[in-house]
């Protein structure tokens, strides 16, 4: 089952988690194998994929935020845009648009950043949104600071967090097809317990800044961190990696959150939020739908389901008033 595991390193300024999707991530990729229209992912896109969505769970379970967080690549080369998004309960939902051919051992270059314009976007979607609120969103180049081509997408997100949050994160991330698996080291300006409270963009400490890079616990703890191998998160369980990592270092471990406290498949896709992207198109677009293939079908790219609705349905997406429906959100 999937399952995520908090820790704090006692007395020090670091802490840590680990997330290993199993079921959650086995269940995204069996849908859509089972797509007719796309088929399954290729072994790269499945990876890329896999890796954002641990990652993503990893930073919700970061944050202090009632919202979803939506990780997104856009990418420029043969994958278009790559999304996972998870919720504060850790429900989450994952997906891939590939438009191109890429070769079976693609990097993540090939992939998102032919032409090094692929953007890493963090979108934080407040539950709900107050009038004329827009969601916070972070972007960032998927180059360094040279203008190298990032190899890693845990190199992209650690250059993220060190620059938006100005905390100092390790991140180790991997997935296969049965797997995705993610360590999440992070230094922080509090000791101890006041750790798990989580801070927000708005909360870091000013004097936090001379600190970056400087702290030699958490220096020594993210080299540790770092020595953690694809095959090793992959394979081993948790209680194995943390000893195999950190047996010199003393850990308060948290109880692990699985099952429905823990990340798990949820579409929140329903007919309503598929009306609602229909009245945005207009009657005018709609009309000319119908017309030239007698329904509207709209499949989710999330979970697979097809939505369906024929002339008379979508007179009543028109008529009906639609107060109660919220509006159309760039995630549907
Ligand atoms: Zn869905």
């Amino acid at each position: 089952m999937s399952e995520l595991h908090k820790f704090l390193f006692d007395g020090l300024p670091v802490r840590g988690m680990i997330v290993r999707l199993t079921d959650a991530w086995q269940e995204i990729l069996a849908r859509r194998a089972s797509n007719t229209t796309t088929g399954a992912y290729p072994t790269p896109v499945a990876e890329l994929l896999g890796e954002m969505t641990a990652a993503a769970t990893l930073m919700q379970a970061n944050i202090k935020f009632n919202g979803s967080l939506i990780l997104q690549v856009f990418g420029d080369g043969p994958v278009k845009v790559v999304v996972a998004e998870v919720k504060p309960d850790l429900s989450l939902r994952a997906t891939a648009t590939v438009v191109g051919e890429l070769p079976a051992d693609a990097r993540l270059p090939d992939m998102v950043n032919v032409h090094n314009k692929g953007r890493c976007a963090i979108t934080l979607e407040p539950k709900s949104r107050l009038p004329g609120q827009q969601p916070y969103q972070g972007v960032v180049p998927l180059f360094g600071d040279q203008g190298e081509k990032l190899d890693r997408l845990s190199d992209v997100l650690q250059h993220y967090m060190l620059q938006s949050e100005q905390l100092d994160t390790t991140l180790v991330l991997a997935a296969d097809d049965k797997v995705a698996a993610g360590l999440l080291i992070q230094r922080l300006p509090v000791k101890g317990e006041g750790n798990l409270e989580g801070t927000s963009e708005r909360d870091v400490n000013p004097a936090n800044e001379d600190e970056i890079g400087r702290n030699e616990d958490y220096n020594r703890i993210s080299i540790l961190a770092s020595s953690l191998t694809r095959d090793e998160l992959l394979t081993l369980d948790v209680d194995t990696i943390l000893r195999r990592l950190f047996w010199e270092e003393k850990l308060l471990r948290f109880e692990p959150q699985t099952g429905a406290e823990g990340p798990r498949f949820v579409c929140s896709c329903g007919r309503e939020r598929v009306a609602s992207m229909i009245r945005g198109l207009g009657v005018e677009e709609a009309e000319d739908i119908l017309a030239e293939r007698g329904d509207i079908e709209v499949g989710c790219d999330f979970c697979g389901r097809q939505y369906r609705f024929d002339a008379v349905d979508a007179a009543q997406i028109f008529t009906a008033p639609g107060d109660q429906i919220p509006p159309p959100t760039t995630v549907q």
